[in-house]
Parts: structure tokens; C-alpha cells; sequence
């Protein structure tokens, strides 16, 4: 494979001179330097694995203090690759660090051996099942929430006794090195986290590499590719996608709390959020009251680099491009630009767009916008909500804002979505109990909670014969009597129960 060339760190042109220069890092490894950190890894992994659930949760626990003693280093590096603002880059880490925290903590109580029953067949078997590593995790992680995001596969990767080599975006090599370098220095010895930086070439790289599973975030375009590249060596993968996520207002809903919720959504992190809020549907009687609140929040919301700015810029100087063709797109079809429209995308910044009535074929309503946006349509009742919400080839995450616990329930139950959050959006980011995945383009596989553990543990199986069966079928020289004997207890027990 050809070598990359270097590019430069972060994006620190597009995102201005007001936003802290990148600390100088060396040129991206590339492809070349994924197999010797895989080979390297595959050796860490079998001390990590013997390290043991107590040694590794010391491990862990210690290098969750140094990221938490650190946090506003490492924040300001997340702010100088992505240019978003401090307050964003802090919270980032927090949570981060909450999951480190659940990883390392409950590892043994989700994976040890533990004993299952037998059944009536096997009743002199003694049944246990525990969840050994994987060996070596490849994980690709994007630059939208580059420790946030990552770190969801590769703490509970660590946590489950595997090895890991990371993969970060080409956006934010800096926040890679930076995190595999503080492990080296908390966790001495052979290297059981490594960064190795580049493109996409690199990551196809480590794809290829004989891992014992990929981890990847990012686009659905890309997760096709990756699956596509691992399933040359049948080496297992978790794809979390994109997401194009729909939050519903009932009429009985508090319409100022749901009109913060969806601005927040919708335009936080500039909108480059996987589970942000994309598309809103709101029952008609409320829809006008919603659309003049949420166009007021809009109003005020500004991005910049200033430190009050409510966020910053679009991180990748493409995307600007892709949320002005969805913005043109929706007005072409017929729909109405509320606040802002094309002259809002001024790159690196995008102001706040809020469109109503977009027809539901429009490229805003069916592709991810990855931007400052939000569309927002009428519906006669929840029914045709839901059925909206469902409509997307997506399903990462969805949110409803309703006065009624029971509609809730009956709302979260019929959404096609990985997690959904009531009166909330994103409520379940911050909890670490709760697996997180999608459905449909949005991918499969989860992390995070006892799920995302065991999604890099192999189960085995072990059973002990404590005793000679007394009607013992396990035998060449079964006798007829037996399975006469064993037949009947059998019918006994399901062909009338
Ligand atoms: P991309 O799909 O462009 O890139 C993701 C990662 O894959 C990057 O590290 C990238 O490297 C790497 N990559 C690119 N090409 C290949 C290839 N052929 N083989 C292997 N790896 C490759 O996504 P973005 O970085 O733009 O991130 C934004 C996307 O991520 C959005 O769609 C968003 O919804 C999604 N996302 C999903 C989340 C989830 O949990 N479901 C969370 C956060 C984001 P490089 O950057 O160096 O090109």
C-alpha cells in the first residue's frame, strides 16, 4: 500500500485563529505501522488478559484519574482539532470518564464464571459460563466527539481483557496520541493501547490487520467498506453509524421545554452529533406555539469562536457543503425556511436553520445533515409520528416530549431505535448501564453497559459431571430400558405443559 501523505493536524484553518493552536505532532504513521502495533498488541494482550479483573481494573482505574486530573489539557486539545467550544470539549470528557469509571468497576460482575442451571437431562452436570477476550480490538473512531466516542468501544474493550489499537480520525490524530500516550505513562508495561495515526488507507489497514474484531464509528458509507475489508479474514465487526433522529412533541407536551430540547439536539456540537435531533414532529394543535419558540431559541443562538459562543464550526470543511445542498434541496421541494436558509452556511460556521413543512422525500428529511439544522413537520396525531420517525432507513436514537407517562411508554415501544429519551434528548448518554447501537443504517452491535462488555468477551461454556446419571443416555451401549424410562418423564414434562 502506498504511503500517506502527511496532512495537517486538526483543522485549524478552517476553525480560525482564536482557537488554540494544535500542539505540533509527528506525521501520521499510516498503513505501514498498523501490522507491527496489531503484532505488539496481540503480545500485550496475553499479560493484560493475565492481569486479571482486579489487576486490570487498578489499570484502568489508574488511567481514568490521569484523564480526569488532566481534563482541561485534554479538552483543549479536543478544542484545538475540532474548534468546538471549551464547555463542549469538557463535557465530552466527563462522560467519557463516567463510562471509563462503569467499564473498569463491573467488568468482573458482568464476565466471571458463573454457574447456569443444568435442566432435567443434565441434572448431574455442574454448568457454568464465563466471557474470556477477544485477543487484539481494532478500533476506527471519528473526530465528531473524538475521546467520547472512541473510548465507548475501546474502555469496554480494555475492561473485557483485550488489547487495543486505535484508529483515530485523520481530523483528530492529536487527541489519539494524546490518550495512548497518557496510558503508557499510568499503565507501564507492554503496550496494551496504541494509536496508530492516517486516513482512511490506514484504517483499511487495520481492517485487514487479523484482528479479533473491529469497533467502528463513523459514517454508514464507510461502516459498508469496513465490513466489506473485514470480512476478507471473517474478522467480526460493530458498525455504530449515522443517525437522522426524530423527536416527537405531543399536544399534552411543555412545548418550552421541548423547543430547548430539539435547539439543543439540533444544534449543539453544531449538529455534527450521531444522535442528535434532526427531523421534529409535532401534533398540529401544538405545532405553531413549538415553531415560535423553537424559532426565538434559534434566533439567539449564534456559533463562533468567542468563548460564549453556544458552538463552534464545522469541523470538516466538506460538510458545509453537504448542509447547504440539504437546506436548498428542502426550499426547492417546497419547503419553509423559519430561521436561516442557504445564507446561513458561511464556513466554518453554519447560524441555526429551523424549516418547516419539508416534504418527507427531501434530502433534509432522508439523509443525515450533520449540521446546525432542523426540520420541523406538522402531524395529524402520534400515530403518523411514529410512522414518520420509522420511516428512515436509520434507527440510532429518538426522542418524545409528552406529559403522559403511559403515551411514553407506548411511544418508546413502538419507535425503531437503538435508545429513546422522554422529555429529554440524549438522556441516555450519560448513563453507562445503557447498551448503545441502532438499527438499520445506523448499524449494530452495541457498547457501553454490561452489552458493550460482553460485545468484546467470547462466552465458553463448561460443564463438571458431578455424578453418574442415574437414566444415563451419553453411552454407546445405552440401554432400551433407559430411554424407555427417559421418554416418558419426557412426555411427562412437555407434551402436557
Ligand atoms: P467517516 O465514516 O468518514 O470516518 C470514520 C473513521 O473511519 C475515520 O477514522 C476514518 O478515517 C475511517 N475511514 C475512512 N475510510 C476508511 C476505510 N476505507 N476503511 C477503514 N476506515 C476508514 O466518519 P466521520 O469521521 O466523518 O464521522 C462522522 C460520522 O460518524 C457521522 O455519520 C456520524 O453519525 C457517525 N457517528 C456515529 C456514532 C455512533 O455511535 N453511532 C458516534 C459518532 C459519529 P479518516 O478520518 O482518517 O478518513
Amino acid at each position: 500500500m502506498p504511503p500517506e501523505t502527511a496532512k495537517p493536524t486538526g483543522t485549524r484553518g478552517a476553525v480560525g485563529t482564536a482557537v488554540p493552536a494544535a500542539p505540533d505532532h509527528a506525521a501520521p504513521e499510516g498503513p505501514g505501522a498498523v501490522a507491527a502495533a496489531v503484532a505488539g498488541a496481540r503480545v500485550a494482550a496475553e499479560w493484560w488478559a493475565g492481569l486479571g479483573f482486579a489487576g486490570r481494573r487498578r489499570a484502568l482505574l489508574a488511567w481514568k484519574r490521569t484523564l480526569a486530573g488532566r481534563i482541561e489539557e485534554l479538552a483543549a486539545q479536543i478544542r484545538a482539532e475540532t474548534g468546538k467550544p471549551h464547555g463542549d470539549a469538557v463535557l465530552e470528557v466527563m462522560l467519557a470518564v463516567e463510562h471509563l469509571d462503569w467499564a473498569a468497576k463491573h467488568a468482573r460482575t458482568v464476565l466471571r464464571r458463573r454457574r447456569v442451571p443444568s435442566g432435567l437431562l443434565a441434572a448431574n452436570q455442574a454448568a457454568s459460563v464465563g466471557y474470556e477476550p477477544l485477543g487484539v480490538i481494532g478500533v476506527i473512531g471519528p473526530w465528531n466527539y473524538p475521546v467520547y466516542t472512541p473510548l465507548g468501544s475501546i474502555s469496554y474493550a480494555l475492561a473485557a481483557g483485550n488489547a487495543v489499537v486505535f484508529k483515530p480520525s485523520e481530523h483528530t490524530p492529536g487527541v489519539g496520541r494524546w490518550l495512548a500516550d497518557r496510558w503508557a505513562e499510568a499503565v507501564p508495561g507492554p503496550a496494551v493501547l496504541q494509536a496508530v495515526t492516517g486516513g482512511g488507507e490506514t484504517g483499511a489497514a487495520l481492517c485487514r490487520a487479523g484482528v479479533d474484531k473491529l469497533a467502528f464509528t463513523g459514517s454508514t458509507a464507510t461502516g459498508r467498506k469496513v465490513m466489506a475489508a473485514c470480512a476478507e479474514t471473517l474478522t467480526p465487526v460493530v458498525v455504530e453509524a449515522g443517525g437522522k433522529d426524530a423527536l416527537i412533541v405531543a399536544a399534552d407536551a411543555d412545548l418550552d421545554a421541548a423547543a430547548r430540547a430539539a435547539a439543543f439536539g439540533g444544534f449543539g456540537n453544531a449538529g455534527q452529533t450521531c444522535a442528535g435531533v434532526e427531523r421534529v414532529y409535532v401534533e398540529r394543535s401544538a405545532y405553531e406555539p413549538f415553531l415560535t419558540r423553537l424559532g426565538e431559541l434559534a434566533k439567539e443562538t449564534r456559533p463562533g469562536d468567542e468563548p460564549d459562543a453556544r458552538y463552534g464550526p464545522m469541523t470538516t470543511p466538506t460538510q458545509a457543503a453537504v448542509v447547504a445542498a440539504h437546506i436548498a434541496d428542502a426550499i426547492a421541494k417546497g419547503g419553509r425556511a423559519v430561521v436561516g436558509g442557504p445564507a446561513s452556511v458561511r464556513p466554518p460556521y453554519v447560524d441555526p436553520v429551523v424549516l418547516a413543512e419539508v416534504p418527507e422525500d427531501s434530502l433534509a428529511v432522508t439523509e443525515e445533515t450533520f449540521g446546525p439544522t432542523l426540520v420541523v413537520n406538522p402531524v395529524r396525531d402520534l400515530d403518523e409520528a411514529v410512522e414518520r420517525a420509522n420511516a428512515s432507513r436509520y434507527g440510532l436514537a429518538a426522542s418524545v416530549f409528552t406529559g403522559s407517562g403511559r403515551t411514553a411508554a407506548v411511544l418508546a415501544g413502538r419507535l425503531r431505535a437503538g435508545a429513546v429519551s422522554v422529555n429529554a434528548v440524549l438522556g441516555f448518554a450519560a448513563v453507562p448501564a445503557l447498551p448503545f447501537g441502532g438499527v438499520g443504517d445506523s448499524g449494530f452491535g452495541r457498547i457501553h453497559g454490561a452489552d458493550g462488555l460482553r460485545e468484546f468477551a467470547r462466552p465458553k461454556s463448561v460443564t463438571r459431571q458431578r455424578f453418574a446419571a442415574p437414566i444415563d443416555l451419553l453411552r454407546l451401549d445405552r440401554r432400551p430400558a433407559a430411554l424407555e424410562r427417559a421418554s416418558r418423564l419426557f412426555k411427562l414434562r412437555h407434551a402436557r405443559g
